[in-house]
């Protein structure tokens, strides 16, 4: 696989911070229904919070961090017997309720009610490191039969916003591409697509690494990403590009967020491509459309942008055109889409629709020691009362603290 050489300077920097996000992370519960191979959390089947504890977490996000929505994860939300109330909750206080789920215990009747108490969209986690009745052993082609079953079910109800996301092995990762190509042919009703690269403790970092917690030294085995064989935990975000890119020569990402360690590693990484149904993908949006849909979400919404409405997504013709002075990668949407027109004048009456594709880096552990997370984390959740990254809330649940990883040749 050739590497891919992105410079982070040509990128738009995504704006968000600590204090003004697009996304928050509420969790309601800690349980789950299935068993995820790459899952950080640990399942606690009798960990529902209370409607009252859910309330002062969402009052913290309120009183400490602008957010466009709040994700409603986990564990298995829907597991949540007062599921329905929390998304309610959330959207009265003005913030936009996504559920990300594994999908298994969604009916279309609780889907309805979800639509009718605010819900404005749906993460669906699904790979094929997951242990789901029926699916074992398919791969993530194969998967995508499951995906089309959520899309189509969200497209019936409208107005949702439908994302999926896969955490990324070494051994799918030849299959990201096939998830890429399918997620174009349904461009009009899969509006997010998200790759996680896999991450764990694992015994090669044990042995490098002591780990230090409120200035203990701890044993990490309590933890549930702690693994006992030694995997690859070292894919970038610019491998599973490279991967993409294989299939797609042009794909091109417009914005980032860095790592807090290293300003040019990509631990957001956004593409914004413009096609039509069935797969014909036409362009890729540049930095200055992206600079513009968050400065002018912000200048007149007061928050970031994330998961926008389908009704918006629509307009990859007219936003296109209407950005194209501004952006390279817009006008290069216009023009090849003009081309593709005049072939077939009928054309003209298909709509043309954005979609995200993004790519999720997470923590890296460097050689001395520093823990590279994602500057500006949207994932953060609440822990007594503060601000903590979802990824590591084992470790103050754990040990009260954040652990700190010293290589054993420093001490
Ligand atoms: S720091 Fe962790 S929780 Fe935050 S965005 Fe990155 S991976 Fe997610």
């Amino acid at each position: 696989m050739t590497p891919v050489a992105l410079d982070h300077r040509r990128l738009y920097r995504l704006p968000w911070t600590l204090p003004d996000n697009g996304i928050s992370w509420l969790e309601p519960t800690s349980a789950c229904n299935i068993v995820c191979v790459g899952c950080y959390r640990e399942n606690l089947p009798s960990s529902h919070k209370p409607l009252e504890v859910v309330r002062e977490e969402i009052d913290t996000f309120q009183r400490l961090r602008k957010s466009d929505c709040i994700s409603i994860a986990g564990g298995e939300p829907l597991l949540h017997p007062q599921i329905v109330e929390i998304v309610r909750e959330i959207a009265a206080r003005g913030f936009k309720p996504i559920i990300n789920t594994n999908g298994v215990a969604l009916t279309k009747e609780l889907l309805r009610e979800l639509k009718k108490a605010g819900v404005r969209g749906f993460t669906f986690h699904i790979d094929s490191k997951q242990f789901r009745a029926k699916w074992r052993g398919k791969n993530e082609i194969e998967l995508n039969e499951l995906r089309l079953h959520y899309a189509q079910m969200l497209a019936e109800v409208g107005g949702l916003s439908c994302a999926f996301n896969a955490t990324v092995y070494e051994d799918n990762l030849p299959y990201v591409p096939d998830i890429v190509e399918w997620a174009a042919r349904h461009i009009d009703i899969v509006h997010v697509v998200v790759f996680i690269a896999y991450r764990q403790i694992v015994p090669r970092l044990v042995e490098n690494f002591e780990f230090y917690a409120g200035g203990r030294k701890v044993d990490l085995n309590p933890l549930p990403y702690v693994a006992d064989g030694e995997q690859n935990v070292g894919i970038q975000s610019t491998d599973i590009l490279a991967v993409i890119r294989q299939r797609f020569p042009d794909f091109m990402p417009c914005a980032y967020l860095n790592g807090t360690e290293r300003p040019d590693s990509f631990k957001w990484l956004l593409t914004v491509r413009v096609g039509a149904r069935g797969g014909k993908i036409l362009g890729y949006v540049g930095p200055k459309f992206m600079e513009f849909v968050q400065t002018q979400h912000h200048l007149w919404k007061d928050r970031y942008l994330a998961y926008a409405h389908p009704r918006m997504l629509r307009f990859g013709r007219s936003g296109c055109l209407l950005l194209s002075p501004l952006d390279r990668g817009a006008r290069s949407v216009v023009a090849r889409y003009l081309t593709w027109a005049l072939r077939n004048p009928l054309r003209l009456l298909r709509p043309l629709y954005f979609q995200s594709v993004m790519i999720i880096q997470p923590v890296d552990i460097l050689e001395d020691g520093r823990q590279d997370m994602c500057d500006g984390c949207p994932d953060v959740t609440v822990w007594q009362g503060n601000l903590v990254w979802s990824c590591r809330l084992e470790e103050p649940k754990q040990y009260g603290a954040f652990v700190r990883t010293v290589p054993k040749c420093m001490l």
